[in-house]
């Protein structure tokens, strides 16, 4: 008789025959910095998460270090929002001053990786330059270059946008290399799908848009063919890691991109995914901690190379727990 259960008999084996290995050092934990002084506040919509200020960017990173936890993604949430988003390339705004924050306390001990897009920082919330109800792609290029560049002046060590025009990447990278930083890698949210598990987010970030949706920019989550087609043009054009977003409804996505591509794959396990999971846990209906193990375990298995979640502090303990990888 075959028998598959020989190899399930106590922990020892199941985890010598463990296909899918996990490690803190794929974990990115995403903070949002929120101008002003002395603010820690909880996201009522992403319970357990907070927005800093920049002056109090210490706590948050000493707290993720204590997890072994050494990669972050900075959101901003400025005070003014005006037509063209100019407090994302301010020199002085709050992504810019809560990296020279970091920076100034730990140099190489964190890796700090910014969001690059427009949407926190509009008036109308949309991702980009308006001409009417539209996004205006090239016009907007040239303010994305501008808020990457300003970031890696502030000593960002990896810049990733996220606002899905075409061309960006080559757009950043061309700036980033004609101010010299040739070493600064882009990770490209390259497939980044128009998803309805944003909510949460826009509620933390208050970058809702205030007409529309995001349609005319992020992909239609009908599609696979056209999801590998946007990383191909975002690896053309220079992107160092390919992410794919949403993370749990899009495991086929992450999987078909492993076969297309020699880029590290990222993937964004976003803000409804985490309050989903949260949510429910907190009602009784699932083991949260269970749940958490086992949809992040899916993404690495689905071919996923570095995990971006609120989970990330939860995820690195159960790893050393063995619970995870
Ligand atoms: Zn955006």
């Amino acid at each position: 008789m075959n028998r598959g259960r020989r190899l399930r008999t106590n922990p020892l084996i199941r985890g010598m025959v463990r296909e899918t290995r996990a490690s803190r050092d794929s974990l990115i934990y995403p903070i949002f910095f929120e101008e002003g002084n002395n603010i820690k506040a909880h996201i009522d919509s992403l319970e357990g998460q907070y927005r800093y200020s920049p002056d109090r960017a210490k706590e948050a990173i000493d707290d993720c270090l204590s997890h072994g936890v050494n990669k972050v993604l900075l959101f901003g949430i400025p005070k003014e929002k005006d037509s063209v988003g100019s407090q994302a390339y301010a020199e002085n705004g709050v992504v810019q001053q809560a990296i020279r924050e970091i920076k100034k306390e730990y140099k190489d001990e964190i890796y700090v990786i910014t969001d690059v897009c427009m949407c926190e920082y509009t008036s109308h919330g949309h991702c980009g330059i308006l001409n009417g109800n539209q996004v205006n792609n090239d016009e907007t290029l040239k303010y994305l270059s501008d808020i990457a560049l300003s970031h890696v002046k502030a000593g960002a060590d990896m810049v990733a946008p996220s606002d899905m025009m075409d061309g960006r990447i080559a757009a950043i990278r061309e700036k980033l290399d004609g101010a010299g930083f040739i070493n600064t890698p882009i990770m490209s949210y390259a497939i980044k799908y128009a998803s309805s598990f944003y909510g949460p987010f826009r509620d933390a970030a208050g970058s809702a848009p205030s007409f529309g949706d995001r349609k005319a920019y992020q992909m239609d989550f009908g599609n696979m063919r056209e999801a590998i087609k946007e990383a191909n043009f975002d690896e053309e054009e220079g992107a160092d890691i390919l992410m794919v977003k949403p993370a749990l409804a899009f495991l086929d996505v992450i999987r078909e991109l492993s076969y297309n591509t020699n880029l590290p794959i990222a993937t964004y396990s976003v803000s409804g995914e985490y309050a989903m999971i949260k949510n429910a846990g907190k009602q009784g209906l699932i083991n949260e901690y269970g749940v958490m193990c086992e949809t992040t375990t899916s993404m690495l298995r689905a071919g996923a190379d570095i995990l971006i979640t609120y989970y990330a502090k939860e995820i690195a303990d159960a790893i050393l727990r063995g619970d995870i990888g």
